[in-house]
Parts: structure tokens; sequence; C-alpha cells
């Protein structure tokens, strides 16, 4: 059995390793979190929310053109329908309503490249709570139309100004915020990555991508399960919520790919599940890319939403007992990928989600498996990259 148990592991790899002061925001959490998802009031306003206001459920989409140049049936599950343009409403939407019901008034959340920030901020304003997003320096520069939609939706963005100015540097922002803030903070976290409950609450939010497949393939192929499952991993999210109703089928191949940057060898990468060793990140002991004595390495891939130095610990778990597959994809790759799925089927994709369709060119399968491609996120974001990319292919 593929599960968390009571202490927040999956395997060797989650717990809570916090500051003393975070104990009793966890504690609270921890205490509640089920509780509160199993309430049928929570679970009415929860699906309602997701149906009428993300969009759910997300079509399932058999791509003929795809499948025609893969020789074998490729399936899109859609979260680049929903709104906002990828799956991390689900969490966002979850969260929300939970902070509600433990009483909290204030929101803060980090994010790196402002899609978690976007997708925050879209609740806050929807509930009507106060939102204070962490970003750092550099990224609130790279991604400045982000940071004017945090704006415009009503959230206030502050630039975390210490370190490298990125992600990392948001996150310790953010924690800080929340030690000083006790009471009345909900920390929205946007993958399955930070301390126990985090990776195993943001898992449960996602993990209507799955429940949705599953009838969806009956009702396409006559079966629950496809052969093969592939999603792209930067903390984990979107893949945890693709694979969870599979996780303890054994005949359903998980494939989880990942950013290699300019190459998993050329320091350039964010490769984790390769380059990464064990150790203690955002909270949970997971793998991530680390220095002999522990200081954390930058992560480099051209899309800013998988250029994280970790995963998340159910992935760490997944990779480490091999019932997931881990694939690294680079820019290039990514890139290429990002063309033929917008020429063959008319989807411009995230760059993220570029990195799942480069995975068909490198896994191994055959014709007449079913595959599914978590199709994360729209292109819309990225398309200052792919116009360069343009430039140079014309
Ligand atoms: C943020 C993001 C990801 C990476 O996050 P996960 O938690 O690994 O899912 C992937 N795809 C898209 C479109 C994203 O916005």
């Amino acid at each position: 059995m593929i599960a968390i148990d009571e202490r927040g592991y999956y395997g060797e790899f989650g717990g809570a390793f916090i500051p003393e002061m975070l104990h009793s925001n966890i504690d609270n959490l921890r205490s509640k979190y089920l509780d509160i998802i199993a309430e049928p009031a929570f679970q009415k306003e929860f699906q309602a929310l997701l149906k009428d206001y993300v969009g759910r459920p997300s079509p399932l989409y058999l791509a003929e053109r795809l499948s025609e140049k893969y020789n074998t049936p490729i399936y899109l599950k859609r979260e680049d329908l929903n709104h906002t343009g990828a799956h991390k409403i689900n969490n966002t939407i979850g969260q929300i309503l939970l902070a509600k019901r433990l009483g909290k008034t204030r929101i803060i959340a980090e994010t790196g490249a402002g899609q978690h920030g976007v997708a925050t901020a879209t609740v806050c304003a929807l509930m009507g709570i106060e939102c204070i997003v962490y970003m750092g320096e550099v990224d609130i520069e790279r991604q400045a139309p982000n940071v004017s939609r945090m704006r415009m939706l009503g959230a206030e963005v502050r630039p975390a100004k210490s370190g490298s100015k990125t992600l990392k540097d948001a996150t310790n922002e953010a924690i800080r915020d929340w030690i000083n803030h006790p009471v009345d903070t909900h920390y929205i976290i946007g993958s399955v990555v930070g301390p126990h409950p985090y990776p195993d609450m943001v898992a449960r939010f996602q993990s209507v991508i799955s429940e949705e497949m599953k009838w969806q393939l009956e009702e396409k192929t006559g079966k629950t399960n496809p052969d093969i499952i592939i999603a792209c991993v930067g903390g984990g999210s979107n893949a945890a919520g693709a694979y969870y109703h599979y996780l303890n089928e054994k005949d359903v191949r998980l494939v989880a790919v990942e950013a290699a940057g300019l190459g998993v060898n050329t320091g350039e990468s964010a490769a984790t599940s390769v380059l990464g060793t064990k150790g203690i990140i955002h909270g949970s002991r997971t793998l991530l890319m680390q220095t002999d004595d522990g200081q954390i390495i930058e992560p480099y891939s051209i899309s800013a939403g998988l250029d994280y130095p970790g995963i998340g610990p159910m992935h760490a778990h997944l990779i480490d007992t091999a019932r997931a597959e881990a694939v690294s994809v680079t820019d290039q790759e990514a890139l290429d990928a990002a063309f033929m799925l917008s020429r063959i089927e008319g989807i411009i994709p995230a760059l993220e989600t570029a990195h799942a369709f480069s995975a068909l060119d490198k896994i191994e399968y055959q014709s007449g498996d079913v595959i599914v491609v978590n199709l994360s996120g729209r292109g819309d974001k990225d398309l200052n990259t792919y116009i360069k990319y343009l430039d140079k292919i014309g």
C-alpha cells in the first residue's frame, strides 16, 4: 500500500521539520484537516466551486493525431481548461475553504513564477480574504504579468530581498510571517511539499484529477485504468493528483517527468531524482539538490514551475521504490514538444507541461497501450519564451 502514515511519512520521506514557533499552527492543521475535508458541508461547497467556478470536470480528450504519431491511444487530461489556466486552482480552492473553517482571516503564500500566487489571489478575492504573496525580487522582475494579475486581484505582493531573491527566499519570508501571525493566518502552500500535513492535504485536493480520469476512461475505453500516466513534476502536485487513485494499482505505470534544464550533467538542471540526495527542504525530508555540506543548489529550468530544488516526499518515495519511473527532459526537448503539440493538436501547452509530452519520445510502451498525459496548464504565460524560439525556427 502506498499511503501516508500518521506521522506524515511516505516510507522514509516526509515528516514535519519546523521551527518550534510553528508547532501549534501545524498541529492545529494536522489534527483538523481530515475531519474538515470529510464534512459533507465542506465537500458540497468544494464540489460546487470546482464545478461552476473552476469548470470541472476537466475533459479527457482523445488526441487523435497525436495518437497516430505515436501509434497508441493517447488521452489528454485537460487541466489547462481550468479557470486561471492550470491545476493549481484545485488546491487553492480546497485550502481557502479549509482556512475559513479554521477561522483564519488572512492568507499568505509564496510563489516563484507567480502561478501559485495568482491561484491564491484568485480564491482570496472570491472569498473576500486579505492576501499577501511573497515573491523573490528577481522573480518579480522576471514574471511581471503575474505580479500585475495578483495586484489586480487585490493581493499585496511583498518582495523577498535576501539570498538569491528567488523562490526559497520567498518561502523563508512566508514562514517568518506565519511565525509572527500564528493565530489569524493560514499559509497556502502550492504543491505537495512542505511539512506534514501539506503534502497529503494538497494531494487530496488535487486527487479530483484521477477521480475524474477513472470514470472518464471507463466511459471512453470501457476500463477505468490506463496503462501509463505521464505528468511533469516540479514539487509534484499535478502528478500527485493524476496518480492518486492509481497509486495502488500496480498495472498502471506512473511516469514522472523532471526538467533537465540544459542537461542533467551541465550544472544547470532541476532533475532532482537524478541529482538529489536525501535531506530536509521546506519542512520535509525528501530528495533535494544540495552540496556535500547541505547548502541548496540553485536549480535551473527554462520553465519556472519546474525550477525547484526538491520534489515532494510522495514522489521521492515513488521513485525510490521504483513505483514511478523518472524521466528527465531538457529545455530544448520541451520547446520542441510544445511546438509539436501546438501544431498537431491545436493546443499550446505550458512549458512545464511540454516536458511531459517530450517523455512520449523517451518511454517504452507497446502499440495499443492507453496513455494519459496530464495537461497541467496552458501556454499563454509562456508566449514570450515561445516567440523567441519561433523567431529562431521560423
Ligand atoms: C506550477 C505548475 C507545475 C508544477 O507544479 P507541480 O506541483 O509539480 O504540479 C506544472 N505545470 C503547470 C502548468 C504549473 O503551473
